[in-house]
């Protein structure tokens, strides 16, 4: 397999390299203690990077081909996407922050005409954010046929009726969308039973009850909430792609969603190995630095091994996309999610 990037794409990541250097990492501490000062709102600092980069053209590159310039495979992306992954806030900076691509590439495959207009223009020039609200408490939300919050058609509109949680982004200030995947027709074939639909975040009826924590981070001003949607009369036109079409589109929207975690969690991991091995210089116990142990230099070993094995599969999972399609590399997607240093991305 052939894991090189094309010309372009290794020149996007040098200008995307630089950028971190230049701009993202002297930002840090500022993005750090904005947060902590007003957990909620958005640091200033984050929008007046979003427009640097913006205005560099290092802007929506999670894109595909067919629909941007840029032109990038999943292959030319990862490496990119990982160097954004060394930084929480970066992602967001080069507009390639989730949930947003997921929700930007289902508008862009799903989305009718009026939809991408009103929707995903904002969010593709970064102007607004949004949450896809498909797991719910009551159920086991990884088999999505189990999904049962209610989406029933009435008249000229559809009615939302439940409850989700671990809605990423629901608490963030600029997020003005959830895409919502409910259960539209119980009598229907197994597969056409749920649909998905655009609920505008200010619509009366929609309830932000709390946001949950990971590891004992809430992730603010992001957040990972728990929202009910209490009988919330949204227009018929809101709905994507036709009743009954959600599984369809849960399918399509998953699979880049989980390798662009898994590019981003690579970048994450190799700044942590780079900040231990920097640490176990730095720190002395019963007269020498901890790397001299054996076993802090085994942990290091260790997580080498591991993180280039993950980076392995990752691009493999990439050039299977790339080759054979997102289907058909269901199974490399769903390997990569589950090792040790790129867990808990979903
Ligand atoms: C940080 C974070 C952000 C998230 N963001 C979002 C979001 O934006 N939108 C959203 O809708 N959801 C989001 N989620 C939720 C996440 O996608 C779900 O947790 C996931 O789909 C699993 O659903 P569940 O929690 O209901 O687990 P369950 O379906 O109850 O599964 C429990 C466990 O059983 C295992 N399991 C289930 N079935 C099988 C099987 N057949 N064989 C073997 N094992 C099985 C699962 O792997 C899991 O470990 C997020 C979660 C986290 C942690």
């Amino acid at each position: 397999m052939d894991f090189s990037m094309s010309e372009r794409a290794q020149q996007i990541h040098q200008q995307v390299i630089q950028f971190m250097e230049e701009f993202v990492y002297p930002a840090e501490e500022a993005l750090h203690q904005a947060t902590a000062d007003d957990r909620w709102s958005v640091p200033p600092v984050l929008e007046e990077l979003k427009q640097r980069a913006k205005s560099l053209g290092l802007w929506n590159l999670f894109l595909p081909s067919a629909f941007s310039d840029s032109g990038l495979s999943n292959v030319d992306y990862a490496p990119i996407c990982e160097t954004m992954g060394r930084v929480f806030a970066a992602p967001e900076i080069f507009n390639c922050s989730a949930p947003d691509t997921g929700n930007m590439e289902v508008l862009l495959h799903y989305g009718s005409e009026g939809q991408k207009e009103q929707w995903l223009t904002p969010l593709l020039n970064g102007d607004t954010r949004s949450a896809f609200a498909m797991t719910e408490p009551d159920v086991a939300s990884s088999d999505a046929t189990n999904i049962c919050t209610r989406i029933e058609r009435q008249g000229e509109h559809y009615i939302v009726d439940g409850r989700k949680w671990w809605s990423s982004g629901a608490a963030d200030p600029r997020c003005e969308l959830f895409i919502v995947m409910g259960l539209s027709d119980p009598g229907a074939s197994k597969y056409q039973q749920h649909s998905m639909i655009i609920v505008p975040r200010n619509t009366p009826g929609v309830e932000l009850v709390r946001n949950l924590t990971v590891f004992g981070f809430d992730d603010a001003p992001h957040g990972h909430s728990e929202v009910v949607f209490d009988r919330v009369k949204v227009p018929a036109e809101n709905i994507l792609l036709g009743e009954g079409s959600g599984f369809e589109i849960a399918q399509g929207r998953l699979g880049p969603g989980r390798i662009h975690h898994c590019m981003r969690a690579m970048g994450a991991a190799e700044r942590a190995l780079e900040l231990m091995c920097r640490r176990t210089k730095s720190r002395e116990a019963f007269g020498g630095p901890l790397y001299k142990n054996d076993v802090v230099l085994h942990n290091i070993a260790h997580s080498r091994m591991e993180i280039d094995q993950a980076r392995l599969l990752t691009l493999r999972a990439a050039h299977m996309m790339d080759t054979v399609g997102n289907k058909a590399a269901r199974r490399e997607i769903a390997m990569i999610r589950l090792l040790p240093c790129v867990q808990p991305a979903r």
